[in-house]
């Protein structure tokens, strides 16, 4: 070892994240961590059309606190149904790219059974509650919308995490142990970097967006004369949200699809011992950073695609 003192101190700060993560079990499986989820609800904000950009920005801070609150709310006494509410183990039930599986509750429900599928975790669904509880609440200027929102955020965030969508949700099954809070707590802490804020650009359909959008008559067109606004719908193909449980869904398939490469850099990394720093960088350069890259873009852009479509839904009111 000949890395200069300040080198090997910072590089063992994952090091000493992981042990402290390992000492408080309860913490996997929450789902991005703190700045995680603070960081998809800013950038969502960020990435939806005016007027809502404007109209959310002025809470951004209460909004991001909100995004934090499912997770609070999974230790409070009398909310053992809470913890369900952040992943899906789909593979638990059917093979990708899931289409057995019935995406109305009751029929899941009658399929599996309703124990089976609350063990396995029902986050589609409480998306789908979240954005009709928000689309009420802007519809009835219920001050206490901020909650839904925050909710909302929080099940859009964690549904892009990959280890929430399987029942090999920690890697216990494939010699991956410990990847889920190593990949959503100390990548995201220790590895994640600003300039990786990218947005989640879709690259075909650039006109579609327009076309969606004018019959739909979105307020004014005002919002159309603004280069923001121009170049969030004609290069990123925005759409609304118009039906939260079936994108939920669509979510959880392509979500699935960075498993694979999340658990073949684990693999990699677990050349090294846990307590060498070259097992932290190994796993990142190796696929976490790219993974992770794409899925908070993502989840920062699909959430403001909710959040424009609630609104939508909701009458445009002014918040
Ligand atoms: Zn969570």
């Amino acid at each position: 070892m000949t890395f200069n003192k300040k080198t090997s101190w910072i590089k063992l700060i994952p090091v000493m994240m992981l042990i402290t993560l390992l000492s408080f079990p309860e913490v996997i499986g929450m789902g991005w961590g703190e700045n995680g989820h603070k960081t998809v609800t800013h950038l969502a904000v960020d990435a939806t059309p005016e007027p809502l950009r404007s109209m959310l920005l002025k809470t951004l801070n209460e909004l991001e606190e909100a995004s934090m609150d499912p997770d609070r709310r999974k230790s409070e006494p009398g909310t053992s149904e809470e913890s369900k509410r952040h992943y899906i183990d789909i593979d638990f039930f059917e093979a990708f790219p899931f289409g057995a599986f019935p995406q109305d509750l009751n029929m899941a429900e009658a399929k599996y059974g309703r124990i089976e599928i609350h063990r396995q975790g029902i986050v589609p669904w409480a998306i789908d509650e979240s954005f009709q509880n928000l689309v009420e609440a802007w519809e009835t200027n219920d001050p206490n919308w901020v909650r839904w929102f925050g909710d909302l955020a929080h099940y859009v965030g964690d549904l892009h995490q990959p280890m929430h969508t399987t029942a090999n949700f920690d890697g216990q099954k494939s010699g991956n142990r410990g990847i889920h809070a190593l990949f959503e707590s100390v990548m995201v802490d220790g590895f994640w970097k600003a300039e990786q804020i990218t947005y989640f650009r879709p690259p075909d359909a650039m006109w579609q967006a327009v076309g969606h959008f004018m019959p739909r008559g979105i307020g004014s067109l005002v919002s159309f004369t603004s280069a923001y606004m121009t170049d969030l719908m004609i290069l990123q193909n925005f759409e609304p949200v118009d039906n939260a449980l079936e994108e939920a869904f669509l979510i959880v398939a392509d979500t699935y699809t960075m498993l694979e490469p999340l658990l073949a850099a684990h693999d990699k990394a677990q050349e090294f011992r846990q307590t060498n720093p070259k097992f932290y960088s190994t796993f990142w350069d190796e696929g976490a950073d790219k993974v992770m890259e794409r899925q908070l873009n993502k989840g920062a852009y699909t959430l403001a695609r909710y959040l424009m479509g609630a609104w939508l839904k909701a009458g445009q009111p002014s918040l």
